[in-house]
């Protein structure tokens, strides 16, 4: 006799395991396939928490080195970055958090099924791999996520062309490192590895970094970059990479038609992630795909009944997804109280907020202002530079600015971008503004505390009405 379960869950990434857990909370016996060794898919093992440990270990780097500027003296040699030590800290964290997970399904009675699992119709799921067996389901959610996506004509050996997996575990600071992709990812290790001492050059086919980030803030980015000696290529692609045996030989067309030869000792590929459907059979199944996508409703209804998806492996219907790790949860929340019968509104997509972590780091939300002028608004922008602020002085973190993008008619915020210190906490304000509807006069009464980084959002949006008050 088959394993019965009101829901199974395939992938314990941050869409599977959260939506497992809220099943779990809603009373429902839940059983989660999961073919990794530990729990939290892409995002503990792989993606936000290791890459966010060594940009603390890149930020904590660079503190010591400006020690004399804060008055600390080391009184033996220069300060030399550990990696032995700066990946066992990662690691720790990493296993903390994993075993985290691990004591929260035990809490909430979830069964997790150490395996790989294909669909195989009838609310069956079938274990294949690892813990053999085959599980019954009211209801299956489709968690399985995404892997970094390869470039034709570029082979990935993992020792001199790399990807995101690889370069969270390198355990000597190349002297030189050619990044392709200036994503999220991208920009991401540049500042780890710069801050640790490589050469670093990023190389981006679209015209600016960041390229889905307001263009001010690309153009900070690159200003910051360039001051800390991070090479941008934009415009370019890359046409050939080889593998030698000291590193990697890199052929790239530049934005003004010649071709540059570049040597380093590693090629990082960032160019994005594909998502996971390897062997789980969905389209034998009859479910639809989008481009290898598993293609989903606003609700997460696969074209299968009962069948639902969420996370980095779907595609809605007319909308861009991002393959975020909080959105990913958000929508493991949505899939299990619709599962539970409770009253589910859509996801608000323009209220999502994307923050990249290098340095400076990045907050968004909302439209940028190109995209709010294509739209038609009648568009009013306001910004405040954190440079200004006490606080940002304190920290000597000067760099960077808040952005908010509004409409004049009814003074509506349209969209918030910050590069700068904290940006990746700001951002929260001006999410809850958003959802709120909070219009930019109400961001302006809003009383924020001196002195914080915050005082910026405040000011940005005293600049708006053209009145911000220490400029
Ligand atoms: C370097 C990097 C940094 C990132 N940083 C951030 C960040 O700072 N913030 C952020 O929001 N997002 C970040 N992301 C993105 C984030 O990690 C993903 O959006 C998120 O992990 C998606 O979650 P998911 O549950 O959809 O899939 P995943 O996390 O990919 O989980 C899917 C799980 O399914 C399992 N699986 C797949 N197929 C099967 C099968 N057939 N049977 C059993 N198990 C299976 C996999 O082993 C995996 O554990 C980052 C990604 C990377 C690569």
């Amino acid at each position: 006799m088959p394993h019965a379960y009101d829901v199974v869950v395939i992938g314990a990434g941050t869409g599977g395991y959260v939506a497992a857990i809220r099943s779990a909370q809603l009373g429902k016996k839940v059983a989660v396939v999961e073919k990794q060794k530990s729990l939290g898919g892409t995002c503990l093992i792989w993606g936000c928490i290791p890459t966010k440990a060594l940009l603390e270990h890149a930020h904590a780097f660079k503190v010591v080195k400006d020690s004399d500027e804060w008055g600390i003296a080391i009184p033996y040699g220069a300060p030399a970055i550990d990696m032995r030590q700066v990946q066992a800290r990662k690691d720790k964290i990493v296993g903390g958090l994993t075993r985290g997970i691990e004591f929260l399904f035990k809490k909430n009675k979830i069964d997790w099924i150490k395996g790989t699992a294909r669909l195989v119709g009838q609310g069956r799921v079938d274990v294949f791999e690892g813990d053999r067996q085959t599980l019954e389901a009211k209801e299956i959610i489709i968690a399985t996520g995404s892997s970094p996506r390869h470039v034709p004509g570029i082979e990935i050996d993992h020792q001199r062309i790399i990807t995101s997996d690889d370069a969270i575990q390198l355990t000597q600071v190349p002297a030189s490192l050619v990044i392709m992709g200036s994503g999220a990812v991208g920009v991401e290790f540049a500042s780890i590895y710069r801050r640790f001492g490589s050469e670093v050059t990023l190389i981006e086919l679209l015209p600016r970094l960041v390229p889905i980030e307001d263009e001010a803030v690309s153009a900070e980015l690159e200003k910051s970059f360039k001051k800390q000696g991070i090479r941008s290529l934009t415009g370019t692609r890359v046409t050939k990479a080889t593998a030698t045996a000291t590193g990697v030989t890199v052929e790239a067309l530049t934005k003004d038609g010649t071709t540059e030869t570049l040597n380093a000792e590693l090629l990082l590929v960032a160019t994005g992630r594909r998502p996971v459907t390897t062997g789980l059979e969905a389209e034998a199944l009859g479910i639809e795909m989008e481009q290898g996508f598993i293609k989903v409703d606003a609700m997460y209804r696969t074209s299968v009944p009962h069948v639902s998806a969420v996370g980095d492996v779907i595609a809605i219907d007319g909308l861009s997804h991002p393959q975020l790790a909080h959105v990913s949860s958000a929508e493991g929340v949505l899939v299990a109280e619709r599962l539970a019968g409770k009253d589910v509104r859509p996801l608000n997509y323009d209220h999502v907020p994307g923050c990249t972590y290098c340095d400076p780091e990045i907050g968004s939300v909302g439209l940028t202002e190109a995209e709010a002028r294509a739209k038609g608004y009648d568009v009013r922008v306001g910004s405040f530079p954190f440079g200004v602020l006490g606080r940002a002085r304190m920290a000597g973190e000067i760099e960077g600015f808040v952005k908010i993008v509004a409409d004049t008619r009814y003074d509506e915020i349209l969209g918030v971008h910050m590069i700068g210190p904290r940006s990746t906490e700001l951002i929260a304000e001006a999410v809850m503004a958003m959802r709120l509807e909070c219009t930019v006069e109400e961001l302006i009464k809003t009383v924020h505390a001196h002195p914080t980084f915050s005082e910026a959002v405040g000011e940005a949006a005293h600049a708006v009405h053209g009145a911000a008050i220490h400029l």
